[in-house]
């Protein structure tokens, strides 16, 4: 049986943990980061704006477009400027593979 559980807090983890080794399931832990915040420059008036990614895969923020990246257009929050950025979200490499057994 293969069950894919998201856990965000240690707590839940925790217990969940708990709940399927007393049931004698052996368990696989993946490791995910969250969404990613980056800060950059208006193109326009140089306002410091902020931007999250959409989510945990698409974590590298570019100005310049790349393969298979996102389009976002961020508008200044410059109430003076309000224009838009267009910046790009790309998946980051693969992260490193740990593998440990018990
Ligand atoms: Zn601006």
């Amino acid at each position: 049986m293969v069950e894919i559980v998201r856990v965000r807090s240690k707590q839940s983890f925790l217990g969940l943990v708990e709940g399927f080794l007393n049931g004698g399931y052996a368990l696989y832990l993946t490791v995910l980061t969250l969404t990613q915040k980056k800060e950059f420059s208006c193109d326009h008036c140089g306002v410091t704006i902020k931007a999250a990614s959409p989510d945990d895969i698409y974590t590298v923020f570019t100005k310049e477009k790349g393969e298979g990246a996102i389009e976002r257009k961020i508008k200044c929050v410059n109430t003076k400027c309000e224009k838009e950025n267009i910046r790009y979200w790309s998946k980051a490499p693969m992260a490193p593979v740990w593998k440990y057994e018990e």
